[in-house]
């Protein structure tokens, strides 16, 4: 199996339960030729709600739909695949998809989010992805909030025979990254990734303490993180593009990582964020594996969502 290939299958897995939302009602009006009907339009824009693509992206979807529908551009039923799929591909794609990479060795990825996005697993897909790429990787766990998030990265570090610096739990996590920082430079690895306690974007105290997080690796390794990861729950649907502007308002963000897109129908968040967010999606969660991860591809995700 090639790597495009596989790629598309873990976009498969991940997008089925959005297919059933958002292609099942399409693929009845597609199935038999004929002309389209303004009902069907109807149709299309309900299945494109129904899957979180959102309100004012579908809304943008629609109004192109009618346009050509109007000047007959589009007649029959078995225009509407090629159409929305041609649509969506130019909607989703974008520059800027590939990890940013430091010029001269450690790249420094601080990883953020709120409780329970899927974080520390994300990192976990990120460190094998990276060392099967050959990479050199160390961890720094910087979640020393929660009790047990020291242990959870550990053993994630053990399973994938990769290095990992860590304080006591309740110790300060700029500390953490101070030593791993050091760590990072004196062992030659390749990518340093930061792993941080979940923090509401509301809460003030937090983020300050993202940014020290922040300005002791820049001390520590000039021009970095080089990547800022915010890790959003596609579960939580639109919700997910709220946390996105709070913390893109509090501190940059670079890039996203959309974990948990195997467990929803709300797959077409992924064309919301694009609608109403300058970030770009670098990476998909599609399980609880670390192999469950695909780099986002805009091709691949929307043949997958049709096919
Ligand atoms: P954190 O609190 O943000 O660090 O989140 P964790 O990494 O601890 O993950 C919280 C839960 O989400 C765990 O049960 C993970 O196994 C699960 N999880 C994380 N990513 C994915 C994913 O892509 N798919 C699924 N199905 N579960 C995930
Ligand atoms: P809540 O205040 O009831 O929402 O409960 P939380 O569990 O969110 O937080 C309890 C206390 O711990 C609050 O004073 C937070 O400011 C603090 N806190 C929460 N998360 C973190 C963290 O990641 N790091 C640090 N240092 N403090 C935290
Ligand atoms: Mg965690």
């Amino acid at each position: 199996m090639g790597f495009f290939q596989g790629l598309a299958e873990k976009f498969r897995r991940g997008l089925q339960k959005t297919k059933n939302v958002l292609f099942a009602p399409i693929r009845k009006l597609v199935s038999v030729f004929r002309n389209i009907s303004d009902e069907d339009i109807d149709v299309i824009e309900e299945a494109l709600i129904g899957a979180d693509v959102g309100v004012d992206a579908t809304r943008k979807i629609i109004e192109r739909l009618r346009v050509s529908y109007k000047k007959g551009e589009i007649k029959t039923t078995d225009q509407i695949l090629p159409f929305l799929k041609a649509d969506l591909k130019q909607r989703l794609t974008e520059r800027g998809n590939d990890l940013r990479a430091a010029s001269a060795p450690p790249t420094v990825i601080l990883v953020c989010g709120v409780n329970g996005t899927g974080k520390t697993t994300s990192i976990a897909k990120l460190a094998k992805f990276l060392k099967d790429e050959g990479r050199k990787v160390l961890l720094c766990a910087s979640d020393t909030f929660r009790a047990a998030a020291v242990d959870q990265l550990t053993i994630w570090a053990e399973r994938l025979d990769v290095d990992i610096v860590k304080h006591q739990m309740g110790a300060d996590p700029a500390a953490v990254v101070f030593d791993a920082a050091d760590a990072a430079v004196a062992r030659k690895a390749d990518v340093l990734i930061i792993d941080t306690a979940g923090r509401l974007q509301t809460k003030e105290n937090l983020m300050k303490e993202l940014t020290k997080i922040r300005n002791v690796a820049a001390k520590k390794i000039p021009g970095s993180p080089h990547e800022v990861l915010l890790v959003l729950d596609a579960t939580t649907g639109q919700n997910a593009i709220s946390q996105a502007e709070h913390f893109r308002a509090a501190t940059s963000v670079t890039g996203l990582f959309l974990a948990k897109l195997d467990g929803t129908a709300k797959g077409g968040i992924v064309v919301a964020i694009k609608d109403k967010l300058d970030i770009p999606v670098k990476f998909v969660g599609v399980g609880e594996t670390p192999e469950d991860i695909a780099r986002f591809n805009a091709d691949e995700f929307v043949e997958a969502l049709f096919e």
